[in-house]
This record gives C-alpha cells, structure tokens and sequence, in this order.
C-alpha cells in the first residue's frame, strides 16, 4: 500500500448503509482496506425497491452473501406479469428467456431484512460500520478528504480524516448537493404512493410470486410485488401533472382512488387489508453531471436514478457500489485519487418509452416478434451491455415504437388524449 504524509484514520469512508453502500464497503474490505460506514438511521429500517433483477445474483456472489440471501427465503422472481388496465393485453416477461444472464431467477426483498444482511456482511469483513451517525459535512483537501459525522448515540460531532469517501447517501446526495450536480429528468417527473398490503391473491401456477406490472389506461401504473409469505407491497406511479388531476384528499384517498379505476387492479385487492400508512415519494428522477471527482466517487442513487418501472435501483446499486470499491482500490495503488469516473449506463431510453403510449401498444401487444421481445427482456433482466445482436434487435423494437407513431402497427390500448397525463419534453432544471 502507498503510504502518503498524511495520517488518515481509516483508508476509506463510505457514506450510507443502503445497497450501494454497503456493497461498496463489503468490496473494499475484501480487499483488506481499513474502511468505515456512516449510515444516518438505525437499521432494521423502512425503505422501498424490492423487486431486484437477474443481475444481483452476480452482485450477490461477489459479495460473498449469496447462500444467506437464499436462507432468506425471500419470494422468487423469475420475470414479471404485465397487464393492461382492463387485463384484455398483457405478456410475460421470462428471465429464463435470457441467455446472456448468469442465472435467471431473483428475488422480491423487504428491505428491511435485504438491507440488514447487507450491512451484518459489511461488519463480517472487518468494516468499522456505524449506525445512526449523519455525515453532516465534507471537504477534500489535496491529500485528505475529510467528513463531519453527527452520531445520535452520544450527540456529539466528529471529524474523520481518511483517503477517499464514497458517497452512497441515495437521494439525500451529500456531495451532488454540495457541488451542485443534479440535474432532473424532465420526462420522468412522477410521484409514487404505495403500502403493504394483505390478503391479496398471488398468481396462479408455478411462480406465483412474480412481480405484477398494470399499466392504466393512462399514463399510470401499478406495481403488485410480493415481499414476504403475507405481504404485498402495492403501489402506483403517475406523472405529476396526471397526479394533480387525480389528487383530492389524502394520499390514501388517492391510491384507494387509483385503485379503483384500474379495473384489473381493484380485482386483485377485492380483499386487500393495508398494513402500513400510504407513503409517497417524489422528486425521484435525476442524474448527475459527473459521478466521481477529487478523492469522492459517488455510488447508486447519490449519483442517479431514472424512475421505478423496471425494478432498476437496487441492482445497480449493487453494481456501482462494487465498481466504486474497484476505482477506489486502483486508485490508492497508484496513490491518484484525481477524478475518475464510470462509464455511463443507457437505461434512460427504455424508461422515459414507458411514459408513450406508443411504447406500451408495442411493449404490451399480444403478439410482439419473438426474438426483438426477448432482446428487450434480456435489457430488463439488467444485462445493460449485452452481445451487439442483442442490441441490434432492441434498435429494432424501438423502430417498431417509432412506427407505431405513424401507423397502427397494433391495437390502440392506451388513450391519446391530453388528459392521460403523458409527459412532455421541457428543458432539464439543475437542482439546487
Ligand atoms: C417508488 C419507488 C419504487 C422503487 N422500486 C424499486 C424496485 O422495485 N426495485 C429496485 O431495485 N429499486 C426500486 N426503487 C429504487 C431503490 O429504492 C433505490 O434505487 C435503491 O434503494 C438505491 O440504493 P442506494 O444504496 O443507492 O440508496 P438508499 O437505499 O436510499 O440508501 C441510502 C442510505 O444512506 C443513508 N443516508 C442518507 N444520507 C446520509 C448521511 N448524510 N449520512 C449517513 N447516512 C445517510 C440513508 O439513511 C440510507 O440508508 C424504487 C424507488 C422508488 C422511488
């Protein structure tokens, strides 16, 4: 290891428990860096996304839990039911349809237990991790990078000092506020509601756990995604200005609302008991100019995240979070902590589609060509770099999207008009 003059307190520090966090953390550990996690709340802790991808069983490998993520008995997911509104359209998107995975099936997590396992894993290879300790502040001096940790335990303040910090403090975004990075994602300006639910039915046949996808008649959806043997985890997205039109009373009022007009899915809670408040999120959909710079890289959603529809964040939580730790470890090899930075991810394309009804007349016909489906099922598996005939084939079903622009390629399943809330194009803002 390169020693330099200053004297640090740990090689690395890594701001936020969560899966980026600690997949981070975990990665440098296992390379034998003396590493310390801050994470603000107390785990075990609410937070949603819970659908992973085939993705995270490599994630999950690497990390070293594999077995305990199974001895979790978590609901499998090996692909996920998509619906229309009125149930008369709808597919099965099959991971085991994808060739260029490691293995198919995943899993629908609660977080609470996911994120937990995550974090004891972290302690497990030798990381000083620290619950309910808030990094309140952070400055990078040319051979320091050094936080202000808040800790509840004691109330007091302390100053750390190590070599590079890694900011995994999801849409809180300690250094993209900071150095003003955000920049929002004009099309994808939605708002989540959601609860657990039970007493609802899960899917008949053999995978009776598969995330459930409805997409209503407007630019809304739903998510149905079993989380536990009782519970379901239930929630709609709808873009803001489709929100506004829906909004009136409580949040609970307008999920009920919701729920209610989207015949398929007020069929499924017929019986449905709510066992948690309604909760929303918003503001969730955005980007960063740059995701690393002068001893700081940033992991998972404190860099960026695009919107829930394709159950995304986790896994590349997982993903960045251990990319993170590799930069990092290269980095401190070479004693060159000036920026470096990943390469960038184009997801981007897939999710603002959904948000055309265009999109989804094709994404949702009954007969969509075989091939160019699995081609977009293996991108929705999480394989974001897949062999060029893969790519080739999704050039084609986004052909086939622009087509249907012009011509009725397939039956009209969604409306057009303005009151169907799609989004449209205005200039990105940069957030504050
Ligand atoms: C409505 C909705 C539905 C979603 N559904 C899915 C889904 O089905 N599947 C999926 O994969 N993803 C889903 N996601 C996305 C998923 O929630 C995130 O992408 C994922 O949690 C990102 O992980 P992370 O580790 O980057 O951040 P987080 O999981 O948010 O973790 C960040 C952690 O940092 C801590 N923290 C914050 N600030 C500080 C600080 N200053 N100091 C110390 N600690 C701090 C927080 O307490 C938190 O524990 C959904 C998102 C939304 C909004």
């Amino acid at each position: 290891m390169t020693m330099t003059k200053a004297s640090y307190d740990f090689d690395f520090a890594v701001a936020g428990g969560g899966p980026a966090g600690t997949s981070a953390a975990i990665s440098l550990g296992q390379r034998g860096h003396s590493v310390v996690l801050f994470e603000r709340h107390t785990f075990p802790r609410f937070h949603i996304g819970e659908s992973l991808l085939s993705t995270a069983n490599d994630a999950f490998a690497a990390l070293g839990v594999a077995e305990r993520i199974e001895a979790a008995c978590f609901p499998e997911k090996w692909g996920a039911r998509l619906y229309t509104h009125d149930a008369r359209s709808g597919r099965y998107v099959d991971f085991t349809d994808v060739r260029e995975v490691t293995r198919p099936q995943t899993y629908q997590v609660c977080r609470q237990q996911f994120d937990q396992i995550l974090l004891e894993r972290a302690r497990e290879v030798g990381v000083d991790v620290r619950e309910g300790c808030d990094v309140i502040a952070c400055e990078f001096a040319p051979d320091t990078a050094i936080l202000d940790v808040a800790c509840r335990v004691d109330a007091a303040t302390r100053r750390v000092r190590v070599r590079a910090l890694v900011d995994a403090t999801g849409r809180g975004g300690l250094i993209a506020r900071k150095f003003n990075l955000r920049t929002e994602e004009p099309l994808l300006a939605n708002i989540a509601i959601f609860s657990h639910y039970t007493g609802v039915p899960r899917l008949e046949g053999p995978r009776p756990d598969d995330i459930r996808l409805i997409a209503r008649s407007d630019a809304g959806w739903f998510w149905l995604i079993p989380i536990s043997k009782e519970l379901m985890s239930v929630g709609v997205v709808l873009p803001k200005q489709l929100y506004r039109k829906l909004a009136n009373g409580s949040a609970e009022e307008t999920l009920n609302r919701a729920i209610s007009d989207t015949p398929i899915v007020a069929e499924f809670m017929r019986e449905a008991r709510r066992e948690w408040p309604v909760r929303v999120e918003k503001d969730f959909s955005y980007s960063a100019s740059t995701y690393a710079g002068h001893r700081w890289i940033l992991a998972g959603d404190a860099g960026s995240f695009l919107d829930p529809v394709f159950s995304t964040g986790v896994s590349i939580a997982m993903e960045s979070g251990i990319e993170a730790a590799a930069e990092l470890h290269r980095a401190l090899l070479k004693n060159n902590f000036s920026a470096a930075n990943f390469a960038a991810f184009s997801r981007r394309q897939f999710v603002v589609g959904f948000y055309t009804p265009q999109f989804r007349d094709v994404f949702f016909s009954p007969e969509p060509p075989d091939l160019i489906f699995r081609s977009v099922v293996t991108i929705l598996a999480g394989k974001w770099n897949p062999s060029l005939w893969t790519r080739f084939l999704n050039h084609m079903f986004f052909g086939l999207v622009s087509i249907q622009k012009r011509f009725n390629l397939t039956r009209l399943n969604f409306r057009r008009d303005p009151d169907a809330g799609y989004p449209t194009e205005r200039a990105p803002k940069t957030r504050a």
